[in-house]
């Protein structure tokens, strides 16, 4: 069973559906580590995006089942460093949306969970497969289910031979069809920015 799952920034200009959404479409995961939260503090939104342990709730999906209804001209997006995981966020409001690679040759879309309708994400999405970056997580961490990057990647790995032997890679919302880059020039943070980042 899949179904569709709206999504909003904070102040509603930046609004769109994941297509197709269910447990086994893809895997909602919840990630610990410091990027995520410290981005997540930065950008302002850290009360409704993480939970007690400093954890934000994703579910990563194939790339060409995001469609954007409104503020694309309010996307923003960033290297936190020097990996390729672009970040994407509202720039209206601060509000998180969406993590990708750095191009869409590596065809994947992250959405933050928290920006999804509160009514249908827990049913559509399913249970946590498990919690990635436990050891960055604010508090005792010890208890939560872990997962691996590397388990994530297995997970990953079918669904991105689909999007590459479909051609789905260019029909990412996020990315030009032609060049695989990103629709907004991305921002890389210099290592100044970097540590004010997270001293904030
Ligand atoms: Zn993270
Ligand atoms: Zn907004």
């Amino acid at each position: 069973m899949t179904s569709d799952l709206s999504f909003a920034c904070d102040c509603g200009a930046v609004s769109g559906t994941l297509l197709g959404v269910g447990p086994d479409a893809g895997d909602h995961v919840t990630c610990h580590c410091t990027d995520c939260q410290d981005l997540t503090h930065h950008l302002g939104h850290a009360d409704r995006v993480l939970d007690e342990h400093g954890g934000s709730s994703l579910y990563q999906s194939r790339c060409a089942t995001l469609r954007i209804a409104s503020g694309r001209d309010q996307l923003a997006c960033v290297h936190l460093t020097e990996k390729p995981t672009l970040r994407w966020y509202a720039k209206c409001c601060g509000m998180p949306l969406f993590n990708t690679y750095a191009n869409g040759k590596l065809p994947y879309i992250t959405t933050q969970l928290s920006a999804c309708d509160p009514a249908s994400r827990a049913e559509l999405v399913g249970p946590s497969r498990g919690h990635l970056f436990t050891q960055d997580g604010v508090g005792d961490t010890s208890h939560l289910p872990k997962m691996s990057m590397a388990g994530l990647m297995r997970r990953f790995f079918p669904r991105m031979i689909k999007d590459l032997l479909s051609g789905d890679r260019r029909r990412c919302a996020l990315f030009d069809a032609k060049t695989l880059e990103p629709i907004v020039t991305p921002h890389r943070l210099t290592s100044e920015e970097r540590q004010a980042l997270r001293r904030s």
